[in-house]
Order: structure tokens, then sequence, then C-alpha cells
């Protein structure tokens, strides 16, 4: 997960005045009402008219777990759930009156935002939004969404982002330990509900870390080889595995979040040292 500054997202007069008049026309219906106009084909198009604009934001990936192409058909997530809210007593009948506000989009593959099942792992947001606090969960819109603390890390946030740890198998976990009880909880409820662990991307992140590894050995060699020997080839051979590394950790890069943490744990190589500088 990199963080995605939502502010740059660039929204029109014309959306904005088509998102007031769908708030306006959801805050006069009754819940039923709410609910098919929350379902209607028409109002589903302005929240997927901003799908290119949200893309533009991640470089096309997935907001939450950086994959690009497949994990299939890209969707706009509402990060508090517009219909109603799953597994929250009392029932919670959705936080409607965010459905068209572009601050609560997130943009996700289906992987991250449905239901799946994996022979090892299941996960997928849907219309899950867990709190830790449940007592200042907003259920009207006059309530204050700032009493709420939300579980699901929000690529949003600056200090969600460095909640997730990358392991060079691939594997994800916590960034803390349980001593932090809200944050590893945070963490941990996000990776299930975001299917962080699912196979596909234990492999794919497995695979390129391991790859970067080797061009950080490879480049802090040939960096060791320049000092001692002043050789122009060793010196222009770490710049290659330097740049090679670099592209892998950076904001486009699919999975760039593991590759940095993979860079930040190399403390003795200068490769990493280096590459960290320019990011
Ligand atoms: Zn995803």
């Amino acid at each position: 997960m990199r963080y995605i500054d939502i502010d740059k997202l660039e929204v029109g007069a014309q959306w904005l005045e088509r998102a007031r008049q769908a708030t306006e026309s959801l805050r006069h219906a009754s819940p039923e009402d709410r609910e098919k106009l929350l379902k209607s084909k028409e109002n589903a198009r302005i929240w997927s008219d901003l799908k290119p604009e949200l893309l533009k934001l991640s470089n096309g990936k997935c907001w939450y777990c950086e994959t690009k192409e497949i994990r299939s058909d890209n969707a706009v997530d509402h990060y508090r759930p517009k219909g109603n809210v799953r597994g929250v007593l009392p029932p919670h009948e959705g936080y409607w009156w965010l459905a068209f506000d572009w601050r609560n989009y997130r943009f996700t593959c289906a992987f991250c935002n449905s239901a799946r099942r994996s022979p090892t792992t299941d996960g997928g947001k849907q219309d899950f939004f867990p709190l830790w606090n449940e007592a200042g969960r907003a259920r009207t819109e006059s309530d204050a969404l700032d009493s709420e603390l939300p579980l699901l890390l929000d690529p949003t946030k600056v200090r969600d982002i460095g909640l997730l740890a990358f392991s060079e198998d691939g594997s994800v976990g916590p960034a803390m330990n349980e001593s932090r009880k809200r944050e590893f909880r945070s963490a941990d409820e996000s990776i299930h509900r975001y299917h962080l662990h699912h196979p596909f991307l234990v492999e794919r992140r497995m695979s390129l870390l391991r790859q970067v590894s080797k061009w950080i050995d490879q480049a802090d060699r040939q960096l060791d080889r320049f000092a001692r020997m002043d050789d122009p080839v060793a010196y222009n051979e770490a710049e290659d595995r330097i740049n090679d590394i670099r592209k892998a950790a950076a904001p486009e890069a699919e999975y760039s979040a593991a590759v940095r943490h993979l860079l930040a744990g190399k403390v003795s190589s200068e490769a990493a040292k280096q590459v960290l500088n320019t990011l």
C-alpha cells in the first residue's frame, strides 16, 4: 500500500453538481427508496465516471494491494460503505451521505473489494467497516466522522502506510508487535479484509523481492570493487543495478511498498541507502 494524495483528484464542476443532486435525492428518500437509488445504474455511473481520475493517482494500481493489471475488473470502493455495514450491531444502514463524496472513493481490484476464497485464505472488503471504537460510529449525516477510529488501513492516510511489514518470502504482517494493540489489529484486519495474504500476491511479491535482493547484492559488490580499485566498469554496473532497484521501489511500480520495506531493512547495504535517498 502506497500513500495516495486524494486531494490531487481532478473533479470537475459538472461532476460535483451531479453528486450534489444525487445526494439530495438520497436525503429525501425513505430507507427503502434510498437502497434502490444506491443500486441504480444511473447513480453507479456517477462514481464510475471518476475511475480514470482515481486510476491516475495510483498509476493504474489497486490502492490496497498495488496490483496493476488483472486481479480483474477494477472498481470504485466506498471506504465507508454506502449501504448496510456488515457485522455491526445495532444494524447500520450505511454511510449513504458519502455515496457521492469523492473523498470516500478508493480505486480497488475485485480481489481486495469482493469476497474471495483460495485454498488457504479468504478475504475481500465487501461491506465491512470495522471500528476500534464502535461507540464513536457515525450513524447519521450530522455525526462527526472524526470520532471514528477505523480499523481498515486507508491509503489516503499517511500514518497508515507504514503499518504493514513484508518479508522476503512475500508474506505480509503487522509492522509492530501486539503490545500496540490498535495498530496491530488494524494491520491484521486489513490484511484479511483486503486479502493481501492471497497466494497470488505472496508469490508475486516473493519473486520480485528475490530479484531486488539479487540486485542489491550485485550493486554492493560492484560499489565495493569500485571503492577498492577505481574500476569504471564496476561503477557503471553498480549504477545500472541501483537504477533497477530504484525503478522497483518507485511509486508507479507494483508492490513497491514491499520493495521499500526490504530496502529499509538492509541497513548495511550501500546500494539500498543510495536508492532510499532518491525516493
Ligand atoms: Zn487489490
